[in-house]
């Protein structure tokens, strides 16, 4: 059988977005159920256009919202990067044409 190893280190990127989950948990006695819900950090992620959501422990939220910084800004320094790459491409085919008239 494979067995999943599960390393313990921060992670570089990660996609999705941290959020804040807010819920009753259901018990009439809790104070939830009166006033406050009870919330926890999560990382809301998609999967095949599926969102799913991860709770977190406050321990692990820095090193969350580091990696999903780090992911959103490779995203658009990419993005970026890409976009002047087509206007380069689509001006070089278009002088291509014009030349060729
Ligand atoms: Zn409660």
């Amino acid at each position: 059988m494979m067995r999943l190893v599960i390393r313990k280190h921060a992670p570089r990127v990660l996609p999705g977005s941290l959020i804040t989950l807010r819920r009753k948990c259901g018990k009439a006695a809790c104070r939830c159920a009166t006033g406050e819900p009870h919330e926890s950090p999560a990382l809301s992620y998609s999967v095949a256009g599926r969102t799913k959501m991860l709770t977190l422990t406050p321990e692990e939220v820095d090193e969350v919202a580091q990696a999903v910084a780090c992911y959103r800004n490779a995203v658009n320094e990419l993005e970026a990067e890409a976009r002047v790459e087509l206007d380069n491409l689509v001006a070089r085919v278009q002088a291509r044409r014009a030349s060729k008239r």
